[in-house]
């Protein structure tokens, strides 16, 4: 039985447990031929991993000619939670050592009922999905919020849309109350991550994901590790000024990228196009429900709403704009968009792709696909999964935090 802190403890034995992680069973033959190591450390790396509880070494994989090589996996029985915290819903998920979704809930919130009522929802839905068996003890829990977070700290740093959480020991509370590690990250690097390992990211080393949600941000993947910088504020792309003069942005500044196309933004501008009369069509989906969001706009600009269509064409191009500069700058194999307000329909990758590839050197654009996410609902659960599982499980124990 695997004592509650098993790590691996040192870095061969740390790639092993990311490559089963990442790939699933493997035999021993292969491990050891993917990295490049004589069978006998394999073999030695394998059985100290197997008695610290951290890989099962079950039945023998088909011949290949000389003698069966015996499969090894991650323990079947280690438990990851994800956790990612919206700004009106919290999703809780558990999940296996290869990060397969086993169970998952979801319950309404409001993010501005502050950190103590928040933080009780989400130990209730772990505490509703422990009692049905499946997670007996739980390896560690990754958390996303909707803010800027400290990632060194724990803590969410004066959050726009949440400052109540301001400083808030979010990472502590949790692992207190769970008896387990826990990371804490902001939702654009989650969902980066998640990208990274089950969706259109999964074959790339470089990439930027960038969300579209209420606001704008970007998480920034290089060689396969997220870059979060010193302070953890890398790819908070939504503040990057796009105009000097411009509409003002809950930041305080004007003229953001955020302040002029986001959620936020949509809504702002879909009821003033809809209460003038200037999109008839935004009017009458406001006279039928009572509100506008950024899916209404995408529903009329489909339809032909020349007002509409404008506001996604308008809003693509600033995008765009910053895109083609970080593209330049970083050099990324690939761009994925997601969040909420991707699927604003065919006009908003159109316009994106035109501005980054006019707009970007012909070396950083040659292959560059810019794909909307195909990631499912669950994409916060399983990057929260995948970066606790980077520490606990693929990182030495001289070097996890
Ligand atoms: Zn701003």
């Amino acid at each position: 039985m695997r004592h509650g802190c098993a790590r691996p403890e040192n870095a061969y034995q740390a790639h092993l447990l990311r490559m089963l992680r990442n790939r699933g069973p493997m035999s021993r033959a292969e491990l050891g031929e993917t990295m490049s190591l004589s069978r006998t450390k394999v073999a030695m790396e394998l059985d100290r991993l197997a008695q610290l509880g951290l890989v099962d070494t079950g039945g023998l994989a088909a011949s290949r000619g000389g003698r069966r090589s015996a499969m090894v996996s991650v323990a079947a029985d280690l438990r990851f939670v994800g956790v990612d915290i919206g700004a009106t819903s919290v999703d809780v998920a558990v999940l296996d050592g290869e990060l397969q979704l086993l169970d998952r809930l979801s319950d309404a919130i409001s993010i501005r009922q502050g950190p103590e009522q928040v933080l009780e929802t989400v130990l209730q839905l772990v505490g509703k999905l422990q009692g049905n068996g499946l997670a007996p003890r739980v390896d560690g829990v990754g958390v996303g919020v909707p803010g800027p977070v400290s990632f060194l700290e724990g803590t969410s740093v004066v959050p726009p849309i949440m400052p109540e959480w301001h400083h808030f020991p979010i990472r502590d509370m949790l692992s207190r109350e769970l008896g387990a590690p826990v990371m804490v990250d902001n939702d654009v690097n989650i969902l980066a991550l998640g990208e990274m390992h089950a969706g259109t990211a999964r074959s790339v080393e470089d990439f930027l994901f960038v969300k579209l949600g209420t606001g704008v941000g970007c998480g920034i993947v290089l060689r396969g590790n997220l870059h979060r910088g010193p302070n953890g504020s890398a790819g908070d792309i939504g503040h990057l000024q796009v105009e000097d003069y411009g509409p003002p942005c809950a930041c305080g500044n004007v003229g953001c990228l955020e302040a002029f196309f986001s959620g936020a933004a949509l809504e702002r501008d879909a009821l003033q196009a809809a209460r003038s009369g200037r999109s008839p069509a935004l009017a009458d989906r406001l006279a039928a429900t009572g509100s506008l969001s950024a899916v209404d706009v995408g529903v009329a600009a489909s339809g032909g709403d020349p007002v509409a269509v404008a506001m996604v064409r308008d809003g693509a191009r600033r995008l765009g704009q910053v895109l083609a500069a970080l593209v330049s700058f970083i050099n990324p194999a690939l761009v994925v968009i997601g969040g909420g307000v991707a699927n604003l329909g065919h006009a908003l990758l159109a316009e994106v792709r035109s501005v980054v590839y006019r707009r970007s050197l012909p070396l950083a654009t040659g292959n560059l696909p810019i794909v909307l996410s195909e990631l499912p609902a669950e994409g916060g659960v399983i990057g929260g999964a995948r970066l606790i599982s980077d520490a606990v499980l693929c990182t030495p124990r001289s070097a996890a935090p």
